[in-house]
């Protein structure tokens, strides 16, 4: 049986549809066999980051029960790792029932080592229904307080729910003076810190490229940090 992990965070933009490709990527390069499922329906955007296009069948078609999960699974350029992506237009994000997320996806732990789900921010309905299709989660978040915080009650509430909160990615760091230390960090969130990926242009770069840092720029120091966390996840499993 795989694993069914959920990248979550309590505000957006802290790095998680980032932290999905680059660790399916460099979960992929130690011989795991992965799937990453964009499940952030309505803000939709890891297919672009992973450079994968010419996608027709989608999540969206899948929860609306116009498709079989089957059919919306593709092969990237990524040695063992496959994409469920998500459609952009509107159309399809008001026909899918994000209720549907956890029958769609947890299927998925039977032919996948790895199943990491790119979550939506926050603890809304389709937030919600996005992390409980995982039984463990990791949670993506900037060196400052009120995304901090915001984190923390993100994790609180899925620990309540019943899943194991494997600890916290600290995303952007060295980008200002003022950025709360890993140490410090760690200290208030209470939970065990995973990574800390710095403030490296090497990843927006490669965003813009739709290659993500781990395969576009091994040697940076945003990918040596993706991988460290990959054995780390690996390790604790
Ligand atoms: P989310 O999915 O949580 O909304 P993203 O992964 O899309 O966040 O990241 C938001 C933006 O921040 C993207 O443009 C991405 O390239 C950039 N970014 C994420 N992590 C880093 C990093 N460590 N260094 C530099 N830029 C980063
Ligand atoms: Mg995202």
């Amino acid at each position: 049986m795989g694993r069914l992990i959920s990248i979550v965070s309590g505000k957006g933009g802290t790095g998680k549809t980032t932290t999905t490709a680059n660790l399916a990527i460099a979960l992929g390069k130690y011989e795991q066999k992965v799937c990453a499922v964009d499940a952030d329906l309505t803000m939709a955007n890891l297919s672009l980051v992973m450079g994968l296009d010419d996608v027709d069948v989608t999540i969206h078609d899948v929860l609306a029960g116009e498709a079989k999960i089957e059919d919306a699974i593709y092969p990237t350029k990524y040695e063992n790792v496959e994409v469920v992506p998500a459609a952009v237009d509107w159309e399809n994000v008001i026909k899918a029932d994000p209720r549907n997320l956890p029958k769609v996806i947890g299927p998925l732990k039977n032919r996948f080592d790895f199943v990491l789900i790119d979550c939506p921010a926050g603890l809304q309905m389709d937030a919600m229904s996005a992390m409980l299709s995982s039984e463990e989660a990791i949670i993506v978040t900037n060196p400052e307080i009120s995304c901090m915080t915001d984190s923390m009650k993100v994790g609180v509430v899925l620990k309540k729910a019943g899943l194991v909160i494997l600890g916290f990615i600290l995303n952007r760091y060295g980008r200002s003076e003022n950025d709360i230390p890993p140490d410090v960090a760690e200290e208030v969130m209470e939970i065990p810190l995973l990574a800390v990926i710095p403030e490296d242009p090497a990843v927006r770069e490669a965003t813009l490229e739709g290659i993500p840092v781990v395969a576009y720029k091994p040697k940076s120091k945003g990918a040596k940090a993706f991988l460290q966390l990959a054995e780390k996840i690996i390790e604790i499993g």
